[in-house]
């Protein structure tokens, strides 16, 4: 229930403030977002933000293939379509998540604007307030925001370098129920956490899918950068190990671009509708120009040899960064991603990431302190580094220059 509150009180600036629902007053900038400003000032160097970098892209042909779509099919490219999305396009995610072992049936996926809304809409058609959401300690701070908005009780689990910890998920369900809570799903990222940089191995996806299967507990896998591993094949997703319990989330943002917006959503039937209801009701349907366009990138493109193209660039990156993590910052440890965007560092004992963080931009690098990922305050020992978006030798001088901070902060 809203409570009205004295008019005497709160932002005057504002004439509504005292009108916004429960929900809105759970809205928060996220700390990657507030940090846009001053990352993108030139004379900094980022490490901050999780953009993927598109430059290899073949803009020429690109512009070239969608001004073709427009002529022969823009009646349909700018029409409305249907909420669960364009089946042509669905079917292509059935081709994308083969390789990682999913055999789905293309009616069971719903098109979306981004895994972001994917991710929105699951939270919706579960989450009542106070429901308990299972995730890994840290979490992806665009979902933790998601979670917040629908008054959610997040609960993190601990991980290591594995992923999840299976008897910590275990113990969390238990507790959960034993306080009388309801556990709508536990939200886990496999492959190449944002922001652990850690994937879950073969053992530990067995025994979390064997806990949740067992103790009937919903998983929402969330894959955006399952397909850009640095060596060998991906893991079979856990979707693949228990279809009728898992929810899947993927992307186009990182293995394409992220301006189309276009994710999915592969979920077992019932799930599926509401899904479809949800996202009707949100958007009414999904974008038709970005599905067509992908489709036809998809069709004249070789998208796999860009998913290559990717990962090379990708590993270069990573490479430049734990080369200089090693040189320049050994009093730290972090993670070593085998694909994805990230590394998680922990700085010595003693310092906090956040109240480092002007000291770091005034040093002209940017990170993300620990603490936007998770929901309860922790994370103060850590930061994300992100290798993503600067070449490798910025990546280098970010590093000498974050070094720098950490050592004089050592110092005071
Ligand atoms: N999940 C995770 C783990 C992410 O890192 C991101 C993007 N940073 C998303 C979901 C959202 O991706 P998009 O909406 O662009 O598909």
């Amino acid at each position: 229930m809203s409570s009205q509150r004295p008019l005497n009180q709160g932002n005057r600036r504002d004439p509504w403030w005292n009108t916004y629902s429960d929900r809105a007053q759970n809205l928060r900038e996220s700390e990657v977002r507030s940090l846009f400003s001053v990352v993108s000032r030139p004379e900094v160097v980022s490490l901050a933000g999780g953009m993927p970098n598109i430059k290899d892209l073949p803009l020429d042909k690109l512009a070239d293939s969608v001004a073709e779509l427009v002529r022969q099919h823009g009646a349909q490219a700018l029409q409305y379509g249907q909420g669960r999305g364009w089946d042509p396009i669905r079917r292509d995610v059935c081709e994308i998540m083969a390789k990682e072992g999913i055999d789905g049936d293309y009616e069971n996926v719903v098109i979306t604007t981004g895994s972001q809304q994917a991710v929105d809409l699951i939270t919706q058609i579960f989450v009542n307030p106070g429901d308990v959401i299972l995730c890994e300690a840290p979490s992806y701070v665009g979902s933790l925001g998601i979670f917040g908005a629908y008054q959610a009780d997040i609960r993190h689990v601990a991980m290591d370098h594995d992923g999840l910890l299976p008897d910590a998920l275990e113990a969390a369900i238990k507790q959960a129920r034993a306080e009388g809570k309801a556990v709508k799903f536990l939200y886990t990222i496999p492959n190449f956490h944002n922001p652990a940089g850690v994937t879950q191995t073969m053992e530990r996806r067995r025994a979390i899918i064997e806990i949740c299967d067992r103790l009937q507990v919903l998983i929402v896998e969330d894959n955006p950068y399952g397909l850009l591993g640095f060596s060998g094949d991906p893991l079979p997703a856990l979707q693949s190990l228990n279809p009728e319990g898992v929810v899947y989330l993927g992307s186009f943002s990182k293995m394409f671009a992220p301006g189309y917006r276009v994710g999915w959503a592969l979920a077992p039937h019932a799930i599926r509708d509401k899904l479809v209801l949800a996202n009707e009701s949100a958007v009414l349907s999904p974008s038709m120009m970005s599905q067509m366009t992908i489709h036809a990138y998809m069709q004249e493109f070789d998208w796999f040899a860009q998913v290559q193209t990717y990962r090379g660039m990708y590993q270069e990156r990573r490479d430049a960064m734990l080369e200089s993590l090693e040189q320049y910052l050994p009093i730290c440890e972090w993670t070593k991603p085998s694909g994805g965007f990230y590394t998680w560092v922990k700085l010595p004992a003693g310092l906090d990431a956040k109240d480092m963080l002007p000291r770091a931009v005034t040093g002209l690098v940017a990170y993300v302190s620990g603490t936007a990922f998770y929901a309860d305050g922790q994370g103060r020992d850590h930061l994300r580094l992100s290798y993503c978006f600067p070449p490798p030798d910025e990546i280098r001088e970010g590093v000498r220059r974050l070094a720098e901070v950490v050592n004089r902060e050592k110092e005071l």
